[in-house]
């Protein structure tokens, strides 16, 4: 398909993944979660809002399997731009998970205390099963160990936009992900969201 000028990077970005290689990588990761559970089992896919809103709607349609969908947000307080790790929960499930099997679907994975939060959280509540599969994963920002099953991308600590994930609400709709140009933009290690220390919602 032709790049049109309505996909076109705007000029802060630079293109990490395109639109295409983000719709390969996640036919692989369908087919490697349907291979991970018996046929038949209906999953039950819990996203993070709102970076991963995107990535639920495409993983969704390639798994091409019986599931139930539900949604958390969580904020975080992270002075400067450091997380403290301590988290909160905005909006809770509506359903509840207990004996379901529960994929988790993170849009990335940075420091990890996120995500290791909501392992906890959720375990709590007693699930068949828990996984986590993430678009992105950023390892090497790491401070809390955390198991994350399925990873669509591994990247360099870099500041990204597009696919869902946003810097101030804004590039959530690209169709790709990009770098931010942080010389261009200046918004700090991690993006001005995170950037005053409020509470900050995902
Ligand atoms: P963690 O608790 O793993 O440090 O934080 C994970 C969350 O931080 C993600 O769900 C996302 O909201 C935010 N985050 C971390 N790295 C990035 C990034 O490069 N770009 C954007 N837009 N958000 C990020």
């Amino acid at each position: 398909m032709q790049s049109s000028a309505r996909n076109a990077p705007e000029p802060a970005l630079t293109v990490l993944l395109t639109a295409d290689q983000i719709r390969d990588r996640v036919r692989e990761l369908a087919t490697d979660i349907n291979r991970a559970y018996p046929a038949g089992r209906r999953l039950h896919l819990v996203s993070v809002l709102k970076g991963g809103f995107i990535f639920l709607a495409d993983l969704v349609r390639a798994l091409n399997r019986q599931v139930t969908i539900d949604f958390v947000a969580v904020s975080s307080y992270g002075p400067g731009t450091h997380s403290s790790g301590e988290v909160k929960l905005v909006k809770d499930l509506e359903i509840g998970i207990e004996d379901r099997d529960v994929l988790l679907v993170e849009d990335i994975v940075d420091t990890g205390q996120t995500l290791a939060w909501l392992r906890t959280a959720l375990r709590a509540r007693h699930p068949r099963s828990l996984c986590v599969v993430s678009l992105l994963d950023k390892p090497s920002r790491r401070i809390v160990e955390v198991d994350v099953e399925h990873v669509g991308f591994t990247i360099e600590d870099r500041f990204v936009v597009g696919y869902g994930l946003d810097c101030a609400e804004q590039y959530r709709h690209l169709p790709y992900v990009a770098v931010l140009d942080q010389r261009v933009e200046d918004p700090g290690e991690r993006g001005p969201d995170a950037s005053n220390g409020d509470l900050e919602e995902r």
